[in-house]
């Protein structure tokens, strides 16, 4: 039987919904039986096939113009698309934000810290550019599944894929396997 495919990517993000992920463990092994990881922060591979995949995975919130063009080309390459974590569900710590407002944190961080000398905020273009509010992927694209959590337990992960597998699409997952933070 194919195995079925997933592409995971990160937006506005630590690595902690990735290292959750690798946290199923030894249960990855009989997984990878069954699932094929494409693109992923985790293989290094950086676009999802040009084929598409059947599932993706984005974590991390929508902060610049870079995370909306990334969120949108992984929702045209996959099925079912699935935000992984606070942040991706709602904005999460990247939210905190939106307190001050864009210009205000980016001042603070980059020109006014008691260690800044001769600060600069950065402004390639590679780096997109910061947007007036962060929020979670659900405002660009639409989100299939979403699973909570800062990050959500190996154990709900898990489950969440094997309800994929199993052709169950749940919006979001049963209370019992939500964390809330
Ligand atoms: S939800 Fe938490 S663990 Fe996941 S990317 Fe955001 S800050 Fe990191």
């Amino acid at each position: 039987m194919a195995k079925v495919t997933i592409a995971t990517d990160w937006l506005a993000a630590c690595a902690g919904c990735h290292m959750s992920l690798l946290d199923i463990d030894e249960r990855l092994f009989p997984l990878l039986e069954m699932v094929e990881f494409t693109s992923s922060p985790v293989t290094d591979l950086k676009h999802p096939p040009a084929d598409g995949v059947t599932v993706g995975i984005l974590t991390g919130a929508i902060s610049n113009t870079h995370n909306i063009e990334v969120a949108r080309r992984m929702r045209s390459h996959c099925q079912i698309l699935v935000a992984v974590g606070d942040c991706a569900t709602f904005g999460g710590i990247v939210a905190t934000r939106n307190l001050v407002g864009t210009d205000a944190a980016l001042k603070r961080a980059y020109l006014e810290t008691e260690s800044t000398v001769a600060g600069l905020i950065p402004d390639s273009p590679e780096l997109g550019i910061p947007l007036p509010l962060v929020t979670g992927v659900g405002e660009v694209v639409t989100v299939d599944v979403f699973i909570p959590g800062c990050p959500p337990r190996a154990d709900d992960l898990y489950f969440a894929i094997g309800e994929l597998l199993a052709g169950r699409v749940p919006k979001v997952l049963p209370p019992e396997h939500l964390k809330y933070d």
